[in-house]
């Protein structure tokens, strides 16, 4: 097994990428603190969890908002004696991002305090867990369109992933020494409840295929075996990357027919 005694906390584990990234350690042996803004969801995700022999705890916490980051290390190392994975997973897309005219300020503002700023505190007190542990592995959640511009714009949404890309390659050289590593994951295009809630019809979901040369969305699962793979002993001289795992749609100019 993998990821056998290690504590890993996963922030959005109720749902998508986080959901399965909680099942998928779990079988690797690792410990979850699934964490999620909705306790319901991360309790089923804990449930799910025991349910296949593993161990979790749910934590309620909203990213954005440092006294909760705080909470949910300190119920990793109070329940299971230290933390060796911080996965800050938990992201919003708003339906009413746009580009900079019709973008709203507080649609920027909610945008970047959950998806930047909310990776930001998990690596505030997460990262003094990690090294009371002597050492870790971070894994932060940005996105191919930190990568990519588009002509569907969802501007605050790109720029907050595009400042987990630059944040993450900071913490990687700041902790290279301290046996802490920190990549960040760009996902593609996936067929999670995020992105089908926009593309909504047969025709929306064939205009963004067209892009990607595997010709399919991924799957939550394809991203939680990426995870699983930066988490662990697999994967010991990679930090700093913006690591992609998109069905080709980055290395694309043309796709075939
Ligand atoms: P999802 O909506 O299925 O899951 C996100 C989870 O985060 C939900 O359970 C939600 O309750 C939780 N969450 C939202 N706000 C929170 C907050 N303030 N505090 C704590 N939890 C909060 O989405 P997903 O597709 O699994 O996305 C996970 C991550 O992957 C996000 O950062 C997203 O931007 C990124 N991503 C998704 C795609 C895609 O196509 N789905 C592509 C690239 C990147």
């Amino acid at each position: 097994m993998r990821l056998a005694d290690k504590v890993v906390l996963i922030t959005g584990a109720g749902s998508g990428i986080g959901r399965q990234t909680a099942l998928h350690c779990a079988r690797e042996g690792a410990r979850i603190v699934a964490v999620d803004l909705n306790q319901s969801t991360a309790e089923k995700t804990a449930d799910e969890v025991a349910e296949q022999n593993g161990q979790a705890i749910a934590v309620q916490c909203d990213v954005s908002r440092a006294a909760d980051c705080e909470h949910m290390v300190q119920q990793a190392e109070e329940n299971y004696g230290r933390l060796d994975v911080l996965f800050n997973n938990a992201g919003i897309s708003h339906i009413d991002d746009d580009d900079a005219i019709n973008t709203e300020e507080d649609v920027w503002d909610l945008t970047m305090d959950i998806n930047l700023k909310g990776v930001f505190l998990g690596c505030k007190y997460g990262i003094p867990a990690l090294l009371r542990a002597g050492g870790g592995s971070i894994i932060n959640t940005a996105s191919f369109v930190a990568l990519l511009g588009a002509a569907t714009p969802q501007l605050a949404y790109t720029a907050s992933k595009g400042g987990v890309l630059a944040l993450t390659r900071e913490l990687a050289v700041i902790h290279g020494r301290d046996n802490i590593r920190v990549n960040a994951l760009c996902p593609g295009p996936l067929r999670t409840e995020m992105l089908m809630k926009y593309l909504d019809t047969e025709e929306k979901r064939q205009r963004r295929l067209v892009h990607i040369p595997m010709g399919r969305f991924g799957e939550a699962e394809e991203i939680a075996r990426s995870v699983v793979f930066l988490a662990s002993e697999d994967s010991t001289f990679i930090t700093g990357t913006s690591f992609v795992v998109d069905g080709g749609i980055t290395a694309a100019y043309v796709t075939p027919e």
